[in-house]
């Protein structure tokens, strides 16, 4: 029997007996097993000469061509005739198709790496490989549980964030029968600095939950940590003083301006209902122009800057909206120092002009943001950058937002 065929679909431990095209159009391809794997017991690799008859199996392969070649593997079973081997009957298997596997192992390999590196959804890739989400999923656990076994290295700064994930649920441990509180969210640790991505991916956001995965890691690991960024979490900075007191915990950016772009937000619809007595609509030139004063100052032409100011100056005779969104600007301003070479005078220069604004905008009957600085503080015991950026925002704020005695943020 010529190997052509065999090598031509890249199978080596089969060979093709028989190409078809079956009745709805896809080629129907029977293999054999190849000579070297006839008769050959998996537990013992003795060679049986008993045969027990033949059956038929359809393991799926990966796509050749334009499609996916339906394989029919015909195979023996046989009897071990080797008394010292525990396996009295088996049937044929080989190394690229496992004993009672539906998929070939390259297949398996390749949906896994469909997920894991291709950033596609398990329920997507399975779909397209016509199998259940379970059997995508069980390759991609099998892939990634060997790399996530191994021992991480080290990393300078973590990155800490919460991620919601379906509804929290009951979940019954099938061995124990314990039932268990499954949070909707899940904490996401990230090697920020590092090319290792995500590190781990932990069930709910408690104190406990994150310090009891750090004080897992080896303590040169911990050690390495230089910084931790975090989002302006009360819960995940009390965690990292736990358990990296040696680490400077730092709010990323992207958190920030987040929270700068939910101040206007909320100043905008605070405006409106106090000027309208309603909510905003479709026809007030605040709402039509809510997308505009979220959008970075330096995307915005000189016409269309000068036409969102325009209508603001007819809403708003105070100027709050325009003020939110000056702090906004010079926040950003604040933000991307690290972009233009982070040199200290530039920090400097640009937490100056946010404090003299800040400064400006604060009336003398306000109340003084300070007394909310206290979690930022506790946030960073060795710099007043957080308080410098975070304070301004406090004025701006509705009043039902600037009491969250247990959390940092400003929201
Ligand atoms: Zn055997």
């Amino acid at each position: 029997m010529s190997n052509c065929s065999s090598l031509l679909l890249g199978l080596t431990d089969i060979d093709v007996d028989l190409v078809g095209i079956g009745a709805d159009g896809a080629r129907d391809v029977r293999v054999l097993t190849a000579p070297a794997w006839v008769g050959r017991c998996p537990q013992c690799a003795v060679v049986s000469t008993r045969s027990k008859g033949w059956v038929v199996t359809r393991p799926k392969d990966v796509k050749v061509g334009p499609d996916f070649p339906k394989l029919l593997w015909c195979k023996q079973k046989w009897l071990c005739r080797n008394t010292s081997c525990v396996r009295k009957q088996f049937t044929e298997s080989v190394p690229q198709i496992p004993p009672r596997a539906r998929f070939t192992v390259r297949a398996k390999k390749e949906m896994a790496a469909a997920v894991l590196d291709g950033w596609r959804s398990v329920a997507e890739v399975s779909a397209a490989w016509g199998t259940t989400w379970n059997t995508c999923h069980r390759a991609v656990v099998a892939m990634a549980d060997p790399v996530l076994a191994n021992q991480l290295a080290p990393i300078r700064v973590l990155g800490i964030d919460e991620t919601r994930r379906g509804k929290a649920k009951w979940e019954t441990d099938p061995a124990t029968g314990i039932r268990t509180w499954v949070d909707r969210f899940d904490t996401g640790m990230v090697d920020i600095a590092g090319d290792q991505g995500l590190l781990a991916q932990l069930n709910g956001r408690e104190v406990a939950t994150v310090v009891a995965w750090i004080n897992s890691q080896t303590p040169e690991f911990r050690a390495g940590i230089t910084h931790v960024a975090i989002d302006m979490s009360a819960t995940y900075a009390k965690a990292v003083r736990k358990a990296l007191p040696h680490a400077r915990i730092v709010v990323d950016h992207f958190h920030v301006v987040k929270l700068a772009n939910q101040m206007i937000d909320d100043v905008r619809r605070r405006t409106t209902q106090a000027l309208r007595g309603r909510r905003g609509r479709a026809c007030d030139p605040e709402w039509t122009s809510r997308r505009r004063l979220l959008r970075g100052v330096e995307r915005l032409t000189d016409q269309q800057r000068q036409k969102m100011f325009h209508k603001l100056d007819t809403f708003d005779p105070d100027g709050d909206l325009v003020a939110a969104w000056i702090t906004k600007e010079l926040l950003r301003k604040v933000m991307a120092c690290k972009y233009r070479g982070g040199l200290r005078y530039q920090i400097a220069a640009a937490l100056e002009e946010f404090s003299r604004v800040h400064r400006r905008l604060q009336g003398p009957g306000d109340p003084h943001p300070g007394h909310h600085s206290r979690h930022l503080a506790a946030a960073d015991h060795r710099g007043d950058r957080h308080r410098l950026v975070e304070c301004p925002q406090r004025r701006l704020q509705p009043h039902r937002q600037t009491h969250r005695p247990d959390s940092v943020r400003v929201s």
